[in-house]
């Protein structure tokens, strides 16, 4: 399976960093490597002085897909849950102003963060989602999918003219405003709605 990312899909993060906003969806990969599932700790890496976190909905591939249509793309995932998007932010940086792709900021072991899936069936709006992320207990992201600048249909279609989807893939939609840098000893917990998807502490 292989994990997709996009970047810049909320403007108040875009401008965050001063960036202009997409012109077309940003796209960046993970490989399976990166992922860390059931809660385990983060463990900082210790390459990175200013590691990032970036919640983001995540969205799970159900059916083999290659050029798909935007208004067909709802078909091809069938579960959603929340995913932290671990960035090297002082390497992004270095990689950025070099000009060199950021695979060592974004992809490495660890990087993606994962929820249990649950069925999407269980929100009646797929762009009416709230979401949100709290670091020991105090809230510090929270975004709706509606204020995504490339909803999820159109970044499926998107991603699909690149990469034969498959199921299994992970796609990360995009952080909200807000990120900002994790320390040894800190506990995230992610929440849809006011369900707890995500709870775990960064070693
Ligand atoms: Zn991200």
């Amino acid at each position: 399976m292989k994990i997709l990312c996009i970047g810049r899909n909320y403007e108040a993060h875009a401008k965050e960093f001063k960036n202009p906003l997409p012109a077309e969806p940003i796209i960046f990969l993970k490989p399976d490597s990166a992922i860390l599932r059931n809660n385990d700790a983060f463990y900082i890496p210790d390459f990175a002085k200013e590691i990032h976190y970036e919640i983001e909905i995540i969205v799970r591939i159900s059916k083999l897909g290659k050029n798909i249509e935007e208004r067909f793309a709802h078909r091809y995932y069938d579960k959603i849950g929340l995913g932290v998007d671990f960035t090297a932010r002082d390497l992004q940086e270095e990689l950025r102003l070099k000009g060199l792709s950021w695979e060592k900021c974004k992809a490495f072991d660890g990087s993606a963060a994962i929820s249990e899936f649950v069925s999407k069936e269980k929100y009646p709006d797929i762009n009416n989602i709230n979401f949100s992320l709290k670091i020991n207990n105090e809230l510090k992201q929270k975004g709706n999918t509606g204020e995504m600048i490339y909803s999820i249909d159109r970044i499926i279609a998107d991603l699909s003219k690149f990469f034969t989807l498959k199921i299994g893939d992970i796609i990360f939609t995009g952080t909200p405003a807000g990120v900002g840098p994790v320390k040894i000893g800190d506990k995230l917990s992610a929440f849809i709605d006011n369900e707890c998807f995500l709870d775990f502490s960064v070693k």
